[in-house]
């Protein structure tokens, strides 16, 4: 059961070529890790997924479920069950993030043909999902994002995640500053969310993510590759002996 395949991708940013062939596939059940050094196109990767204007396909394909998304808006995308926290607005002071949890979600019911939920079940639900993220339920009562710190940005990823149960999720783990207790706590609301049905990629430059989420498939891109896969124990030589190795074995291909 294939969820993701990405086929012999190119993307552009401003006319500079960024990926240049990335070809990926993910099936329900796996979680997928991508790593590589700075600059190799991975948070591009995932931008380009999400459906960001300032990034154009120049030829390749992104099949999800079945159906070539490259031209869908990204909030298309996400209706139809691909998780990209970017794709949320940074900040909107006045809207609390109880609000706008209420509207995502009543957004992917509209969108799934069914009733909004009632404010009063909502909350309850979304209580429930607080503890998966070990979130206070006064968070709830906060502007969306207005001074939250790193850590708490995270949270209430993994927490849009928990309400949203998206097929494909995608993290992309820009945020280096997240302390210890942060990175268990997005590593633990991943585990817990992942089940037979979806799937996860996440998107890190760093190790220690790895050490908290064992994913079943790691990745390493190199100037818009993907150039070379392997199972948990690549990270392990990732830690061990860095990325150079791997980028003088494997050069892009032309
Ligand atoms: P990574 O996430 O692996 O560190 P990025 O995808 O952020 O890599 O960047 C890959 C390359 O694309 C870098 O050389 C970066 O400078 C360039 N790039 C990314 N986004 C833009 C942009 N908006 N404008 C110009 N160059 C960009
Ligand atoms: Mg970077
Ligand atoms: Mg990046």
């Amino acid at each position: 059961n294939v969820i993701l395949s990405i086929r012999n991708l190119h993307a552009k940013v401003e006319d500079t070529p960024i990926l240049k062939g990335v070809n990926l596939e993910i099936k329900a059940g796996e979680i997928h890790a991508i790593m590589g050094r700075n600059g190799s196109g991975k948070s591009t990767l995932s931008k380009v997924l999400a459906g960001h204007p300032d990034y154009e396909i120049t030829s390749g394909e992104i099949i999800y479920q079945g159906e070539n998304i490259a031209e869908l808006e990204p909030d298309q995308r996400a209706l139809k069950g691909l998780f990209l926290a970017f794709q949320y607005p940074l900040e909107i002071p006045g809207v609390s993030n109880l609000d706008f949890l209420k509207v995502a979600y009543n957004s992917h019911l509209k969108a799934q043909g069914k009733e909004e939920i009632d404010a009063f079940d909502f909350e309850d639900l979304v209580e429930e999902k607080l503890d998966i993220v070990k979130m206070d339920p006064s968070f709830l009562q906060r502007s969306l994002n207005e001074g939250f710190s790193g850590g708490e940005k995270k949270r209430n990823e993994i927490l849009q995640m928990a309400l949203l149960e998206p097929t494909l999720s995608i993290l992309d783990e820009t945020d280096s500053g997240l302390d210890i207790d942060a990175l268990k706590i997005v590593a633990n609301g991943v585990k817990q969310l992942a089940t037979a049905d979806n799937a996860t990629l996440m998107i890190t430059h760093y190790q220690r993510l790895l050490n908290y989420v064992e994913p079943d498939y790691i990745h390493v891109m190199g100037d818009g590759q993907i150039i070379t896969s392997g199972g948990k124990e690549l990270a392990h030589q990732l830690e061990e002996h860095g990325y150079e190795w791997l980028y003088e074995q494997y050069a892009p291909q032309e």
